[in-house]
């Protein structure tokens, strides 16, 4: 599955997905992908600032 790029809120350029983490669902939606592995947090990582930003994702 190809994933959205992200742009740096600070700068503009595209970062990069660095890490990703599972995180606990908040929704009934979210649980559901939860069970399967499929709820994550994506961290991002501007090459150019240096500025980070996350996202949650169901993959
Ligand atoms: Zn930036």
């Amino acid at each position: 599955m190809k994933r959205d790029s992200m742009k740096c809120p600070k700068c503009g350029a595209e970062m990069n997905c660095h890490a990703e983490k599972p995180v606990d669902p908040l929704s009934a939606k979210e649980a559901a992908a939860a069970a399967q592995g499929a709820l994550v947090e994506e961290i991002h990582l501007c090459p150019r600032c240096g500025f980070t930003e996350s996202r949650r994702l169901i993959a």
